[in-house]
């Protein structure tokens, strides 16, 4: 992560928009500025594999046929507008091949994920992979909700328009009943 580049562009924007990046109360913004990208931009450099390696450490399953973590609280940036996508909750579902993840980690690994440039679809699939990386599990589904500031906050300006993604593999793909049980599970 170029801190500096980050800093300059920041300043950059300010000049640009017709600002005065050394008037009183903007002179620290492009430092500010640098900062907050890096931490959101954290992940860009880490691939999927990268992730699962970080995240990885499983427990032998109690047993439980389906595993569903809901509402995970999420943000992130896309890659279109760099703007902010927002109010996004992801629900993650299951069925383990003998071994499962802890949940707090499955909450890491989508925050990862989300701090990279993103769209919501790929956030999904990405979560997807690297769960099947770590767990084996091959019947994952992920739900995701967000709303994205580049269509609420900007052109056709539809506040509360809320944009909802599902990502599934294995049986959750081709099952119609399995899939219907997770989306009422998290209240679909
Ligand atoms: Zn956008």
């Amino acid at each position: 992560m170029d801190i500096k580049k980050l800093e300059e562009a920041g300043r950059l924007i300010l000049e640009a928009i017709g600002e005065d990046p050394l008037r009183e109360g903007l002179v620290e913004t492009p430092g500010r500025f640098a900062s907050m990208m890096a931490e959101q931009m954290a992940y860009t450099e880490k691939s999927n594999e990268d992730i699962a390696k970080e995240f990885d450490k499983t427990f032998v399953s109690p047993g439980s046929d389906v595993v569903i973590v809901k509402d995970i609280s999420l943000f992130s940036h896309c890659e279109h507008h760099l703007a902010l996508m927002y109010h996004m909750t992801a629900s993650i579902g299951y069925i383990p091949k003998g071994r499962v993840i802890g949940l707090s980690k499955v909450a890491r690994i989508a925050e990862a994920v989300s701090k990279r440039l993103q769209i919501q679809e790929r956030i999904g699939s990405d979560i997807r992979d690297i769960m099947e990386r770590i767990t084996g599990a091959e019947d994952i589904i992920v739900y995701i909700e967000g709303e994205h500031s580049c269509m609420t906050a900007r052109g056709i300006k539809k506040p509360g328009s809320v944009t909802q993604t599902l990502s599934s593999s294995g049986r959750y793909r081709t099952d119609p009943v399995l899939r219907q049980e997770f989306l009422q599970t998290i209240g679909l």
